[in-house]
Parts: structure tokens; C-alpha cells; sequence
């Protein structure tokens, strides 16, 4: 059987995609939001743009869902070549609405009834208000619900006309762990349905767990792209530790392990090839020392090391 990178179309693979954009641009004066972006995605999977604050993503996004117009670029929506997304592209189309835009006083049921009445053809509410898990909040007011019952009333409102893709811009932005866990339970049932879901984020962790396919962009470009284990994988079979030190050891350290080290203040990110080996040097050159190593981490390559090693910056610097 194929593994998933198999199956997944590159610009010029002869599958189907939902999206596919190809060197789109947009500027505003001087600053180059969107720099010749192209990417493709897959039918029935969770594609990210992820990038930090400023990268361009909701340009994108914007151009994507028909708010913005691009100064160039082609876009493929559904099959059909677009120069801008239209009203037959947007009939097709879910967005998320941002925090505020649901009166306080109405009911969520009602809120749900408000805007069904923008499409010819709905969802049912109750069918919705049950895939968010919020039925039983259906005569509630919007004003008595909590960050993550808004964001999945939000969720339920960009599925009232059954979009093939949806977009989520930053979706769990605010939300504690519990309620971004809940959200994500959800898009991955949507997954589960066929639904496409275009999710911007800075959140490199919601990146790593919800997607099949990441794109991460920074100064308007694409500088890299793949599943999240394959973007992983750039560091071989490389180990991450973490651990705070005293700075007046570090250069002690850096001496013992040449050319593997990052520090950030007193938090040290050691990149190890030999996780046995290199764990257990490091331990002995601590315990002759009398040194701590105060929260002691073992982690695998995630996407903040990706980024990290491509920028020389943090995602949320
Ligand atoms: P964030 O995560 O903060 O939302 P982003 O990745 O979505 O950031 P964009 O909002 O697309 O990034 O912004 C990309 C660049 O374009 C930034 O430098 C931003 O200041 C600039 N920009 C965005 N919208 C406008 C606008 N309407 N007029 C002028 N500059 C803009």
C-alpha cells in the first residue's frame, strides 16, 4: 500500500486537489506579504500554514476565501482555474468567523438559524450543534459560553452550508489545553468525513498533531514543506535534550558536545546522535560537576527545531 507521501500530489501530479495555488503574490506598498507562494492540497486531509506572526498567512488565506485580490498568481479551486475566488467557489467554501462576531444575546440556536438563512440550503442546527458537542448548549446565550464553546459554535456556523473545505485561521487561539483538544477532536472527525481543512497557525503543536501535509512560511515564502515526520526527519536520526545550566558552564559544555548546542540564557538545547551514549556523557560531566540539569527534557525533532534551524528564529519570537 502507498504511504500517504505517496498519494500526495505534487504541482504537477495528475490527482485531483481541492486547492492548488501556484507563485501567488500580493503587496502592500513595500512589504512583500505574499511572495510566489505555491503549494497543492489533498482532498480529505488537514493542510497547515504555519509561520510566525507577520509570515503572511491570513493574505493568503484572505485571497484563498475571495476577501482579498491577488496581484498575480494562479489559484485552482475545486477543479476550476480561478484568477479570483467568486461566488461559485465561496458557496463551497467554510470560514471561521472570529471571536465577536455572534451577538451575546442571542441563543446559540439561534445564532445558528441567523445564519443558515444566508445559504439557499443548510445543514440541519441540531446535527451541527451535536458534531461541535454543544446540544445541549442550544438555548443557551452566546455571552454564557466559554472560549472553546464559542470557537466550536464558530465551527459550526462555517459548516452550515456542508463546505468541502474549510478554512480555520488560528482556531484554538485563547483556548486552554482541554478546549484546543476538544477542537481538534472535532477537526479530525471532519477529517474523518472527507472534509478538507486549511488551517493557519502559529501553533507549531497544533501543526505537529492535526496535519497530514505542513507548509511553513515566513517573509511571504514557503521555506519548507511535508507531513510533520518527514519535516522532523531533516535531523536524522538526531535526539533533542533540554535542561537548564548555569551560563558560566556553558562554554564547558559546548566543548564537551562541538557544534550541537543552543542556548537560550540558562535553556540549553543539546542535539545528540546517540541518544545512550551522548545521554550518558552528559550526565557523568553534570554529576562531576555537582550540576543539576534542572528540567531535563528527551524529545524527538518537532517543527519549532525545523523552523529554528531554517531562520535561526522562534515561531513565537
Ligand atoms: P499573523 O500571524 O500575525 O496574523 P500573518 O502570517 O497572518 O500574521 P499577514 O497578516 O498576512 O501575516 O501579514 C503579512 C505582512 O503584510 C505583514 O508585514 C503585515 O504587516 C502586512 N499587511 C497585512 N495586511 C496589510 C494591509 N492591509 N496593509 C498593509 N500591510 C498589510
Amino acid at each position: 500500500m502507498s504511504s500517504p507521501r505517496d498519494l500526495r500530489p505534487t504541482l504537477h501530479s495528475p490527482v485531483a486537489s481541492v486547492l492548488r495555488v501556484r507563485d501567488l503574490r500580493k503587496t502592500y506598498g513595500s512589504v512583500r506579504a505574499v511572495d510566489g507562494v505555491s503549494f497543492a492540497v489533498e482532498r480529505g486531509t488537514i493542510f497547515s500554514l504555519l509561520g510566525p506572526n507577520g509570515a503572511g498567512k491570513t493574505t493568503t488565506v484572505e485571497i484563498l476565501e475571495g476577501l482579498r485580490i491577488p496581484d498575480s498568481g494562479e489559484i485552482e479551486l475545486f477543479g476550476e482555474k480561478v484568477t479570483r475566488v467568486g461566488p461559485a467557489q465561496k458557496a463551497r467554501l467554510g470560514v471561521l468567523l472570529q471571536e465577536g462576531a455572534f451577538e451575546p444575546y442571542l441563543q446559540v440556536r439561534e445564532v445558528l438559524a441567523l445564519f443558515s438563512a444566508f445559504f439557499p440550503k443548510s445543514r440541519p442546527p441540531a446535527e451541527l450543534l451535536a458534531l461541535v458537542g454543544l446540544t445541549e448548549k442550544a438555548k443557551a446565550l452566546v455571552r454564557t459560553l466559554s472560549g472553546g464553546q464559542k470557537q466550536r459554535l464558530a465551527l459550526a456556523v462555517a459548516l452550515l452550508n456542508d463546505p468541502e473545505l474549510l478554512f480555520l485561521d488560528e482556531p484554538t487561539s485563547g483556548l486552554d489545553p482541554q478546549a484546543r483538544h476538544h477542537v481538534w477532536d472535532i477537526l479530525r472527525d471532519l477529517r474523518a468525513q472527507g472534509k478538507t481543512i486549511f488551517l493557519t497557525t502559529h501553533y507549531m503543536e497544533e501543526a505537529e498533531a492535526l496535519s497530514d501535509w505542513v507548509c511553513i512560511m515566513d517573509h511571504g515564502r514557503i521555506i519548507a514543506e511535508g507531513t510533520p515526520r518527514d519535516l522532523g526527519s531533516r535531523f536524522g536520526p538526531a535526539t533533542f535534550v533540554e535542561f537548564e545550566l548555569p551560563s558560566p558552564f556553558l562554554s564547558a559544555l559546548s566543548g564537551r558536545f562541538p557544534g550541537k548546542i543552543r542556548a537560550d540564557g540558562e535553556h540549553v538545547l543539546l542535539e545528540v546522535q546517540d541518544l545512550t551514549q551522548d545521554l550518558s556523557a552528559l550526565l557523568s560531566w553534570a554529576a562531576e560537576r555537582g550540576l543539576s540539569l534542572r528540567n531535563l527534557l528527551v524529545r524527538q525533532p518537532n517543527l519549532e527545531d525545523v523552523f529554528l534551524a531554517l531562520t535561526g528564529r522562534r515561531l513565537r519570537d
